[in-house]
């Protein structure tokens, strides 16, 4: 029997945590964790991750702005802005919404933002320090933090002697999931589009975390019984018989689901884990801004 990894449930875990800490840091210290979205022109996708992430703020108790700018803003304004929130003793937290539009180099925009306050975790500076573990310190990418805290509720905090598979090599998603699996003792292998045999290379695994963008690519069949599956991807299918569309993820959950040990559905498994560590890292930002230790 495979147990249903319950994504929604791990969130809403994460954020009382959260609300609690927060609340706990203003009663000591007066300090209220903040958050400022940036959004640049008018993708309907992002307006709602934006209006999503600012309800979510709310509900931690934080200060939250949203910044919504047209998008013919010029690049020179969009770094002002980020200067000023860098600045800002009441702002932890400074999210910019991507993508950014064409004649932004979102690249640039990114290493603007303040290291202190890079809740998303893309900084070079974030990225060298959970290249080397410096993990007390860092800011780490929303997504694998949250498919972490998955994997840790089903196998605890110490992954020695365990395999993992990392499918994906994107910098926001598999390679910061492979440092973290590193980094708790799992034997990482990464995969990508040029690696040969990679059902053989998935049946190796304790631990296989997909984050790859293509519809349930994953067979069951690839799966070695026992083994723990994260499903990254979120994929719409076009509507089918019954005109309504579909989101998958990048592993066949059907098929995995009869050898996995413990799987994350889609929806309702990594998705809600990334806003909830949104929120988590803020919060951890506002602790350190406060010289306090962040509770884990
Ligand atoms: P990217 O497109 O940036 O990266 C995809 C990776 O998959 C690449 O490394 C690519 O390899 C690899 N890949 C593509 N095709 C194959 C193949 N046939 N075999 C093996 N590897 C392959 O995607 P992201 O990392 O940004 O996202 C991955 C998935 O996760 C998407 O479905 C996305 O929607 C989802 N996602 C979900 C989030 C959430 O909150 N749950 C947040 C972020 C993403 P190569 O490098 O060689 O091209």
């Amino acid at each position: 029997m495979t147990t249903v990894i319950d994504g929604k449930a791990v969130a809403a875990d994460v954020v009382s945590k959260v609300r609690a800490a927060a609340e706990k840091l203003t009663a000591d210290t007066g300090v209220v964790p903040g958050i400022a979205v940036v959004i640049v022109g008018e993708d309907p996708a992002s307006k709602v991750y934006v209006a999503s992430k600012g309800k979510k703020a709310r509900e931690c108790g934080f200060h939250s702005v949203e910044h919504k700018l047209p998008a013919e803003t010029r690049q020179a304004d969009l770094v002002a802005l980020i200067e000023k929130l860098n600045a800002d003793p009441a702002i932890h937290g400074i999210l910019v919404q991507l993508p950014l539009p064409d004649h932004i180099d979102a690249g640039r925009i990114i290493q603007t933002i303040s290291p202190d306050k890079d809740v998303d975790g893309f900084h070079f500076i974030n990225v060298g320090k959970l290249g080397t573990g410096e993990l007390d310190t860092a800011f780490v990418p929303c997504t694998p933090a949250g498919s972490m805290l998955l994997i840790e509720r089903v196998l605890g905090r110490d992954l020695s002697g365990l395999n993992a598979v990392v499918v994906g090599r994107s910098n926001i998603v598999g390679k910061p999931m492979a440092n973290l699996l590193l980094a708790a003792n799992a034997t990482v292998t990464v995969a990508h589009s040029r690696t040969k045999n990679l059902p053989d290379v998935c049946r190796a695994a304790d631990i296989v975390v997909a984050a790859v963008g293509r519809p349930e690519m994953i067979k069951g069949d690839w799966i070695k019984p026992g083994a723990t599956v994260i499903d990254v991807g979120i994929n719409r299918l076009e509507a089918g018989a019954d005109g309504k569309s579909k989101l998958v993820g990048d592993v066949d959950y059907a098929g995995a689901s009869e050898r996995a040990g413990a799987i994350t559905p889609v929806p309702g498994g990594v998705g809600p884990m990334t806003i909830a560590l949104l929120m988590a890292n803020t919060m951890t930002s506002a602790y350190r801004a406060a010289d306090r230790k962040p509770p884990r």
